[in-house]
């Protein structure tokens, strides 16, 4: 993808903090961090979401995300992390190519990562569950 920010740290066309590296996935600090230590982690290969990386390149994906947050939490971090992904533009993904971020937590750190909750009226939650069941 030649327009693509990540698949140009991929391709070293442009500089990233790398902290791990394998066949499959790239993993570099966050420019922008939510903490120090903030880390993106980036399949190889250019995929727009979740729902477009095949099982195989998931589980290298997330097999490596855990790695990178064991070792997160024994360095400059305590054992307590979010770990988010942004899909699909109204979820606030900015970079088209899809990513896993770890962010470490510390006590007073003042991150809000918190949302309102809504409710459900009368039989609303029932439809709901039977709507998503009937894909699943
Ligand atoms: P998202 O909103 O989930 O798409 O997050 C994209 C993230 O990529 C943001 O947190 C940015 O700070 C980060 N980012 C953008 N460009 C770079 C870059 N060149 N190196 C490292 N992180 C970047
Ligand atoms: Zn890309």
């Amino acid at each position: 993808m030649e327009d693509c920010i990540f698949c140009k740290i991929i391709d070293g066309k442009i500089p990233s903090a790398k902290v791990y590296e394998d066949d499959n996935v790239v993993s570099f600090l966050d420019i922008m961090p939510a903490n120090k230590g903030h880390c993106l982690v980036v399949p190889k290969k250019h995929y727009e979401t979740l729902l477009d990386i095949p099982d195989g390149d998931l589980a290298n994906l997330i097999k490596a995300t855990k790695k990178i947050t064991k070792a997160l939490s024994l360095s400059i971090g305590n054992g307590s992390f979010n770990i988010i992904m942004n899909n699909g533009k109204i979820a606030g993904q900015l970079v088209s190519h899809a990513h896993i971020h770890i962010i470490p937590r510390f006590k007073g750190d003042r991150l809000r990562l918190t949302w309102s909750h809504k409710k459900y009226i009368d039989q609303e939650m029932k439809s709901v569950q039977e709507k998503i069941k009937k894909f699943v």
